[in-house]
């Protein structure tokens, strides 16, 4: 019976529900989680033996560039990458090519293969939303959605300046529906705007910026309050401003600082599942890659960690999370809606550079890299990135991420997890790189290995409690989509220090199973389903809808496109999931 297995005696770990490495047994039905299998279902069930193995809810990526223009523009600025990296053609799958920045099918495929089933695009500006979404519907077997990029939009600036919160709402709204998005990216607020004119914003958060006069601190409360009036499955995902630049980290916490204020309201229609923890949010901002943003020092010559300033921040603080966007070295891509720090960077390296702007809405700017261990700099990074997980308290504030792939490619999560799941592991990296590493930062000083439990924590339940999708993913709770990883390793025999065991066990699943499918097994695709498409469409009044899009239609005449052509049509989304928003009570409905 296809969806329907039973996954026999294998270690669970599943934190949404406290359960930290018991012997169950787990269940799925017609490609959902059930508490049992009875008669016929139970005699036609796929039987999968876990017995001695690690098993997790399938894994969520909440941060990653995985589709669109600027990835697009990462494979074609890099063919190094695709000559070197081959994938060939299987008997259900296709070729494929790449390393830092893989074709669609080979994302798909890798990520299957290392037990992701669930990967979020963390960067979708509204006029590339099109492209955004071929290239998602293209990717195999993952179920996605893309955060719509609006900290540097034109009529979000214009309505916050005005003090217009409700219509700047209301156009958020209509951008998320209008472009099949599922939460609010902001990157370098106000800082983009003013690269159209050749500047970034200061370290101030208080400068204005060019024509609109609007404040970095403007817009990022104002964005919170946005997205907290409408009740979004997530909440905004911050990119803060002065990122990459020696000393970032102390603006990064000035920015967590401003929506401490706002009240987290998640107003989803949804069935939310009796999890152990509340499987709903409860942070008023996600930072965005905070390794990039930890920066201490005041130059490149006395660069350190500036990673304690955020971390004591976050621990002392209840809403914030964070994804670290960890250097784990080697060659990466960096790409971001950021484009004057991506300049900055070319200026720094010289290498090969790309630059963009997105009239109204955002920019952009890509450039190849590569992270070396001989650098004193990359060297820093790679244990700033590590101390961020490691010295936060409550895992539930954290997120593991290479910002794929800005920090490295997602492919080397499983060297991350074993370089915070083993001290061995960081001591022997140490040992190798620039000493810059240990002398300016503090991770040489921190003891603290994760266990599983941790790591199911930062790959899977708080990915999916953080954007608002445990509803139906990160827990393996009856009627959770029935997304499972089993991985080849006995957690009772698990030895920190033989840490390439912890990195061979989470690059080649034993079995990814989606929605009760196999679709990867020991490092081989198995299946190739498609994926679902996740957005939001939250709800503001009518009335106020029309009032704003008037002010749309008014100003779209600054764009290089008709009106018409800016929706992204259904036909562009693959299995369609969206998920109603700040819908209005059936009573107050005029009919
Ligand atoms: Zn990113």
């Amino acid at each position: 019976m296809p969806g329907t297995m039973v996954i026999r005696n294998g270690y669970v770990f599943d934190p949404l529900n406290e359960i930290d490495g018991e012997i169950k047994d787990i269940f799925i039905k017609d490609g959902k989680i059930v508490d049992d299998l009875k008669g016929n279902s139970l005699r036609d069930a796929k039987v999968i033996d876990a017995m001695g193995k690690t098993v997790m809810p399938g894994g969520v990526d909440s941060h990653s560039h995985v589709a669109g223009a600027k990835v697009n523009g990462g494979r074609m600025m890099c063919p190094e990458d695709r000559y070197k990296w081959v994938t060939k053609k299987g008997e259900i799958t296709h070729s494929g090519s790449g390393n830092t920045v893989p074709s669609v099918y080979v994302q798909g495929y890798d990520y299957a293969k290392m037990g992701y089933t669930t990967v979020f695009e963390a960067a979708m500006p509204p006029m590339e939303a099109r492209h955004t979404h071929e290239e998602m519907r293209s990717t195999p077997i993952l179920d996605m959605g893309a955060y719509l990029v609006l900290g540097n939009n034109w009529f979000i600036m214009r309505y916050l300046k005005e003090g217009n919160i409700e219509k700047a709402a209301a156009y958020a709204a209509w951008m998320m529906k209008t472009h099949k998005a599922y939460g609010i990216k902001c990157v370098n607020p106000a800082g983009v705007e003013n690269w159209g004119w050749g500047v970034d914003v200061t370290e101030s958060l208080d400068e204005p910026n060019i024509h609109f006069g609007i404040t970095p601190r403007e817009i990022i409360h104002g964005l919170t309050e946005i997205n907290e009036l409408l009740g979004m499955p997530m909440s905004v995902h911050l990119h803060a401003n002065n990122l990459g630049n020696p000393g970032c980290w102390e603006v990064t916490k000035n920015s967590l600082e401003i929506p401490r204020d706002v009240k987290v309201k998640c107003n989803m229609d949804v069935e939310w599942p009796k999890t152990k923890i509340d499987p709903q949010r409860n942070q008023s901002v996600y930072l965005a890659h905070a390794q990039f943003n930890s920066f201490g020092g005041t130059s490149w010559r006395d660069f350190e960690s500036g990673a304690k300033g955020i971390v004591d921040y976050v621990n002392k603080t209840d809403h914030v999370v964070i994804d670290n966007g960890a250097v784990p070295f080697g060659p990466a891509t960096v790409m971001t809606g950021d484009g004057p720090a991506i300049h900055h960077l070319y200026k720094l390296t010289g290498n090969k550079w790309s630059n963009k702007d997105v009239e109204l809405e955002c920019g952009s700017g890509i450039l190849s890299f590569n992270y070396m261990k001989a650098n004193p700099v990359h060297s820093a990074q790679w244990a700033i990135g590590l101390e961020l997980l490691l010295l936060v308290n409550d895992p539930w504030k954290t997120i593991l991420t290479t910002d794929h792939p800005n920090g490295g490619p997602f492919t080397k999560y499983p060297q991350i997890i074993a370089w915070i799941m083993s001290q061995k592991a960081r001591e022997d990296t140490f040992a190798e790189c620039h000493k810059w590493a240990q002398d300016r930062s503090s991770l040489g000083g921190c003891d603290r290995e994760m266990t599983l439990y941790d790591i199911a924590i930062l790959t899977r339940a708080n990915p999916a409690r953080t954007v608002g999708i445990a509803h139906r993913k990160g827990h393996l709770t009856a009627g959770a989509d029935g997304d499972v990883t089993i991985y080849d390793f006995d957690p009772t025999k698990l030895e920190a220090n033989n840490y390439t065991n912890i990195i061979k066990g989470f690059q080649n699943a034993a079995f990814t199973i989606k929605d009760g499918e196999v679709v990867a097994q020991n490092g081989q695709i198995i299946s190739v389903p498609k994926g679902r498409t996740f957005f939001s469409e939250p709800h503001m009044g009518d009335g106020l809808e029309k009032e704003m899009l008037k002010d749309v239609k008014e100003w779209f005449k600054y764009y290089t496109l008709g009106f018409a052509n800016y929706p992204v049509p259904d036909k562009y989304i693959r299995n369609p999931s969206p998920v109603q928003v700040n819908k209005p009570l059936e009573s107050i409905v005029v009919r």
